[in-house]
C-alpha cells in the first residue's frame, strides 16, 4: 500500500469524487485493483461471451442465409480470435487502461463485424437480426464493466456503427429506422448513468476497504510502540525476533546491543521523575528495530554485522549519548551516560533468548567496569573495554 496515508484516505471520503478520480496516489492504487479483479473476470466472461457470440451462428443460419458465410468467417477466424488475444494480452500486461480500450474494442468489433456482413443481406428478417444487439451493449457494460469514461466512449461507438449499419442494410423505413435508434439512444442512456453509479458504488467500497486496511495497520503499529519513546515495545520482540532469524542470510551474525542509562535512579532521585522520562526519549535514536526493553533500558537488533562492527555501534551510540551532555546533579557536575553490553551469533546457532542473555552478561560487565562503557560478550576478551 506504500505511499498512501490512513490521512489521504480519510480525506477523500471527505471531499468526495463526483467526477469518478481520486487523488494521484489513491487513483494509481485504484487502478492497480480494479485492473487486477476485471482481469481475473476477464477469462470467464471472455469464454461465456465468445460462447454465446459464437452460438448465434445458428440465428445467422436461419436468419441470413444469404451472408451466412460472411457471418461464419466474421464469428469463428475474426471474433473469435480477437477476443482470445484480448485475454492473453490483458493478463500478460494487467492495465486498467489497456483493459478499458480493449473492452471497447471488442463491443464494437462485436456489433459492427455481423451488422456489416448484414449490410449484403437480403432478408426479411434484418429487423429481428438487429435486435440482437442489445445483448452486445448490455454485455459491453454490465459484464465488461470499463470505466464510466470508457462506457460512454463505447456507447458512442456502438451506437455509432449500429446506425449506420443499420442503414446501409437499406431494409427499413424512416419511421423503422428513427424506431431504432430511440431504442438504442434510451437503453445507452440508462446504461451510461447506471455505469456511472456502479463506478460511484466501487470507488466508495474501494475507499472503505483502503481504509479499514490503514486502520488496522495504524492499530497494529500503536500497540507495538512504546509510549513514551516511541521505541518498539517489548511485545513486538518476538515478532521482530523472528522476522530477523527467518530473513537472516545461514552465515550472517545478528546482534544484540543491550543499554542501561547509569545511575538512573540517582537521576529521579535528584531531577525528578518527569524529568527522568524526558531524559529517556532525548537519549533514544530512532533507528530500526530498538525497542524499549525495560524502564531505562534500551535493546537494539541488528542483523548482518560482524561483532566488531556491532561493537563500534555500540560505541557510537555511547559516544551520542555522552555527547547530549544531559546534566546528571546526582553525580557532582556529571553528565548522563549509559553502558551497553553486546553479543553476536550466527543466526543458526542461537536463540533470541539465549543472545539476550549474553548481551545482558556483556551489560552487566560493562557496569562492573565504570560505566559509561562498551562491553562485547563472548570476544576473545570478552569484557574488553572500547575506547
Ligand atoms: P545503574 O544502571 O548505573 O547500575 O544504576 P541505576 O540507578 O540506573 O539502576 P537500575 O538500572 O537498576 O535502575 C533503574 C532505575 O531507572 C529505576 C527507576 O528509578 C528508573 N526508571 C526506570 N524506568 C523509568 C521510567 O520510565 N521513567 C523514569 N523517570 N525513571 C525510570
Ligand atoms: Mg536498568
Ligand atoms: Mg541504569
Amino acid at each position: 500500500m506504500g505511499v498512501v496515508t490512513l490521512d489521504q484516505v480519510e480525506n477523500q471520503i471527505a471531499r468526495g469524487f463526483r467526477y469518478l478520480q481520486f487523488s494521484p496516489e489513491i487513483e494509481a492504487l485504484f487502478r492497480k485493483e480494479y485492473a487486477a479483479e476485471r482481469v481475473r473476470l476477464a477469462v470467464i466472461w471472455g469464454v461465456i461471451g465468445v460462447f454465446i457470440y459464437d452460438l448465434v451462428y445458428f440465428g445467422d443460419r436461419t436468419m441470413l442465409p444469404d451472408v451466412f458465410n460472411e457471418l461464419l468467417v466474421v464469428r469463428f477466424l475474426v471474433f473469435t480470435p480477437f477476443v482470445i488475444g484480448c485475454i492473453l494480452a490483458v493478463r500478460r500486461w494487467p492495465d486498467a487502461l489497456l483493459y478499458d480500450v480493449l473492452a471497447v474494442a471488442i463491443a464494437v468489433l462485436g456489433v459492427t463485424l455481423p451488422m456489416a456482413a448484414a449490410t449484403q443481406s437480403a432478408s426479411s428478417y434484418l429487423f429481428v437480426y438487429q435486435n440482437g444487439n442489445s445483448a452486445a451493449f448490455l454485455f459491453f457494460v454490465i459484464a465488461l464493466r470499463p470505466r464510466f469514461f470508457a462506457v460512454v466512449i463505447g456507447l458512442a461507438l456502438l451506437c455509432a456503427s449500429h446506425f449506420t449499419t443499420t442503414r446501409l442494410t437499406g431494409a427499413f423505413d424512416d419511421v423503422t429506422y428513427s424506431g431504432i435508434i430511440t431504442f438504442y439512444l434510451t437503453l445507452s442512456i440508462f446504461l451510461a448513468v447506471s455505469a456511472y453509479f456502479l463506478e460511484q458504488k466501487d470507488r466508495q467500497n474501494f475507499l472503505n476497504q483502503l481504509r479499514g486496511i490503514l486502520l488496522y495497520r495504524q492499530l497494529e503499529r500503536n500497540a507495538e510502540r512504546d509510549e513514551l519513546t516511541g521505541l518498539l515495545n517489548r511485545r513486538s520482540l518476538a515478532r521482530v525476533g523472528e522476522m530477523l532469524w527467518n530473513d537472516a542470510p545461514r552465515l550472517a551474525p545478528v546482534s544484540a546491543i543491550l543499554l542501561d542509562i547509569d545511575h538512573f535512579k540517582r537521576f529521579n532521585d535528584v531531577h525528578g521523575h518527569i524529568e527522568g522520562d524526558a531524559c529517556i526519549r532525548d537519549t533514544v535514536d530512532d533507528a530500526s528495530f530498538v525497542f524499549r526493553f525495560g524502564g531505562e533500558e534500551m535493546l537494539v537488533l541488528v542483523a548482518d554485522r560482524e561483532p566488531l562492527q556491532a561493537l563500534a555501534m555500540a560505541e557510537r551510540i555511547r559516544t551520542a549519548i555522552e555527547r547530549l551532555a544531559i546534566a546528571h546533579r546526582g553525580l557532582g557536575n556529571g553528565c548522563v551516560t549509559a553502558s551497553l553490553g553486546v553479543a553476536s551469533a550466527l543466526a543458526t546457532e542461537t536463540t533470541l533468548e539465549k543472545l539476550l542473555q549474553k548481551a545482558d552478561a556483556a551489560l552487566y560487565e560493562a557496569k562492573h567496569m565504570g560505566r559509561n562503557t562498551v562491553a562485547l560478550a563472548s570476544a576473545p576478551k570478552a569484557g574488553a573495554q572500547v575506547a
